[in-house]
């Protein structure tokens, strides 16, 4: 039986680790053409090891996305080479929180530039590109934006990075809602926690009060999100999932 992705090709940023890694291998088995993006060129190459042992097909696009410009060239690499994009699962982030006088304004830039730049810019790139490829095969084109329940709820110490996902979720539904007509579905998933480095470079303090909530919450795990993702994805053209918040089951 033909796989539902066959014959796409997807970018996917954030693919070193975590929720990115675990969708680029789950789309790869499902028979899309899978471009890693990160800045971790060893992670990347491993990761597209796995796919190609797994009989998928990746490639490595090592990058850094948070400086500008670097989101265009990588969209215009992967359509030269790949002739194609039709789906583009926007991953990359980083979480630095921390108390807002001790904390540098650097560590709110490289959050602000990361989470919500480099989505936008990734996006923008993107776009006139997945409205040519809805055109042809599946007859729709995914942008999947990667927001958080942090882009629904706002928590002291985390203001910064709450900014940056309001702002995803924000835009995601407005491109939605003008992509909707031009056969682009533009969907937003808001996890809970989820078991990934992403909590590995916060302040100590804000990493021990994000313990105290998560105290006794079994944390999902990244393939969780890549299959939710994947099914946004693999609805029929008619189907659009524009939002949809995942969270530990044993979370309040
Ligand atoms: P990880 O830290 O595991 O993954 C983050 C990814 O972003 C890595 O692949 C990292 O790769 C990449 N990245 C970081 N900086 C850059 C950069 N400048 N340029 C390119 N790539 C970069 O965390 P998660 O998988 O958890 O995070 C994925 C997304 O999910 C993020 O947007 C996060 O905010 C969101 N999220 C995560 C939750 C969780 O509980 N884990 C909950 C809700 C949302 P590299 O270092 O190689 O560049």
């Amino acid at each position: 039986m033909a796989k539902r992705l066959e014959g796409c090709t997807a970018l996917v940023t954030g693919a070193s680790s975590g929720i990115g890694e675990a969708t680029a291998v789950e789309l790869a088995a499902q028979g899309a053409r899978v471009v890693l993006v990160a800045r971790r060129a060893e992670r990347l190459a491993e990761v597209a090891d796995r796919i190609a042992t797994a009989g998928g097909q990746a490639r490595v696009l090592a990058a850094d996305i948070a400086e500008r410009g670097v989101p265009a060239q990588v969209v215009a690499d992967v359509v030269a080479t790949e002739r194609r994009l039709d789906i583009v699962i926007n991953a990359a982030g980083i979480m630095l929180n921390g108390d807002s006088m001790d904390r540098p304004l650097s560590e709110w830039e490289q959050m602000v530039d990361l989470n919500l730049t480099a989505l936008l810019a990734t996006t923008k790139a993107a776009l006139p590109h997945l409205v040519q490829a809805a055109q042809g095969g599946r007859g729709v084109a995914d942008v999947v934006n990667i927001s958080s329940i942090a882009g629904r709820v706002a928590s002291g110490t985390a203001a910064v990075y709450n900014a940056t996902k309001f702002g995803v979720t924000a835009f995601s539904e407005a491109m939605r809602q003008e992509f909707a007509r031009r056969d682009v579905r533009v969907s937003v998933v808001e996890p809970g926690a989820v078991s990934t480095e992403l909590f590995e470079h916060q302040a100590p303090k804000a990493q021990e009060r994000l313990s105290r909530i998560l105290d006794k919450v079994e944390y999902l795990h990244p393939e969780d999100v890549a299959e939710t993702i994947a099914h946004i994805i693999t609805r029929p053209r008619r189907v659009a999932l524009a939002e949809i918040v995942i969270r530990p089951t044993d979370h309040i």
